[in-house]
């Protein structure tokens, strides 16, 4: 999947579970004269309905801890989940951490090692620089 705000990308997926258990319940209906299978996919449509609820749940709780920044590109107000996200209007990647800012970027600064670890050779880089 192409790379959006985190929020909006958790919500698409929940989206796309809904249809998902919709269009699954549905083939159910073909099998109506068979009641075990059509048990089966009602059951199995209502799992990924299920998930997605939770989905949407989490999402609200995470959204209120989420930080809103203005977007230097576009300057409209956006979310941003974690160390590094996407604007949701424009999808320019947005940084709060200082030292990260203007290296490339990379979904690695979400990870806090591999964060730790790309920080490690700025600093390392630096020092090269200043011998
Ligand atoms: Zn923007």
């Amino acid at each position: 999947m192409k790379a959006t705000n985190k929020i909006k990308r958790i919500r698409g997926y929940a989206l796309i579970m809904i249809f998902a258990g919709m269009i699954i319940m549905y083939m159910g209906v073909f099998f109506v004269q068979i009641p075990w299978l059509f048990a089966i996919f009602i059951i199995l449509g209502i799992i990924p309905l299920i998930l997605s609820v939770v989905i949407y749940f989490w999402v609200g709780i995470v959204s209120t801890r989420t930080l809103v920044v203005q977007c230097p590109n576009c300057e409209k107000h956006t979310k941003i989940l974690g160390r590094v996200d996407y604007c949701i209007h424009c999808n320019e990647p947005l940084t709060i951490d200082k030292e990260l800012e203007g290296q490339v970027f990379s979904r690695d600064f979400n990870v806090k090692h591999r964060r730790e670890k790309i920080l490690e050779e700025i600093e390392q880089n630096k020092k090269q620089a200043e011998d």
